[in-house]
């Protein structure tokens, strides 16, 4: 987020890129194949980046609906967002690696020129590394994109919120209330990682519940 951040504010001209951000003429590696991880992959060869991989520890989905995925499930096939197409566009070749991770980090005169990474697979439910399957990339920039891993925690602990298990606020079934009394939560906060439709929905939705809540009706 701090490159992207950064890489928009540069665009908009509202701040120049810092060095240390600049892909230009880089070997970038990105850890991360969700849409933060895409939205990097875009952003560097737009800068002129040399290289750019992306690890994805998961497996290679499917090219269609497995059958054990069937509809009105989520398909969890594979998907080909504008950053790998403009990599493919680019460099003639999506820049994805699943099934893999990074293991080390090498370092050259205090500035990061290589990594290692390794293969993982799932056993017993849990992704374990494949031994010997380690490789060297090349890599003066490294972007972590690895997901979202609940909300932040500062507000939650201040109001002393509930969470859930996923990491973050906890609310009845299609409500915003809290566990504390006039404590209301909506978009990524309550639902995680979403989307900007889902974040004006429950705004809204959310405020309709305050108006009740403070006026004893609501207008909505
Ligand atoms: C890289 C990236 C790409 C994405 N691309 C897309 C996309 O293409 N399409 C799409 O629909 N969604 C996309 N999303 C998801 C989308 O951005 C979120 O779902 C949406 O922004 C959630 O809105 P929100 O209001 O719940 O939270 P946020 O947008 O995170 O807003 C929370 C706000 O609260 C502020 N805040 C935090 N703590 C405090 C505090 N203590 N006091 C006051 N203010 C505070 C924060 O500064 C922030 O402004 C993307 C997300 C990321 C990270």
């Amino acid at each position: 987020m701090d490159f992207l951040t950064a890489a928009t504010k540069n665009v908009l001209g509202t701040a120049p890129l810092p060095e240390t951000l600049d892909a230009k003429g880089r070997d970038v590696v990105i850890v991360g194949g969700g849409d933060t991880g895409n939205d990097c992959i875009g952003t560097v060869i737009r800068m002129g980046c040399k290289t750019v991989t992306a690890l994805e520890m998961m497996p290679k989905p499917p090219a269609e609906r497995a059958a054990n995925n069937p509809w009105p499930e989520w398909p969890r096939t594979l998907r080909t967002d504008y950053g790998h197409q403009e990599a493919i566009e680019v460099f003639g070749a999506d820049p994805r690696m699943f099934s893999t991770t990074v293991k080390k980090v090498y370092a050259r005169d205090g500035r990061i020129s290589e990594i290692e990474t390794v293969k993982v697979a799932f056993k017993d439910g849990r992704l374990e590394e494949i031994p010997g399957t380690e490789q060297k990339l090349p890599c003066d920039l490294l972007l972590v994109a690895a997901g979202f891993t609940g909300a932040e925690s500062c507000l939650p602990k201040v109001f002393g919120l509930e969470m859930t298990g996923r990491g973050v606020v906890a609310t009845p079934p299609g409500r915003y209330s809290t566990n504390v009394a006039g404590v209301y939560a909506a978009g990524d906060m309550r639902r995680g990682q979403s989307l900007v439709v889902w974040a004006l929905a429950e705004g809204r939705a959310c405020a309709a519940e305050v108006d009740e809540y403070l006026m004893g009706y609501r207008n909505s």
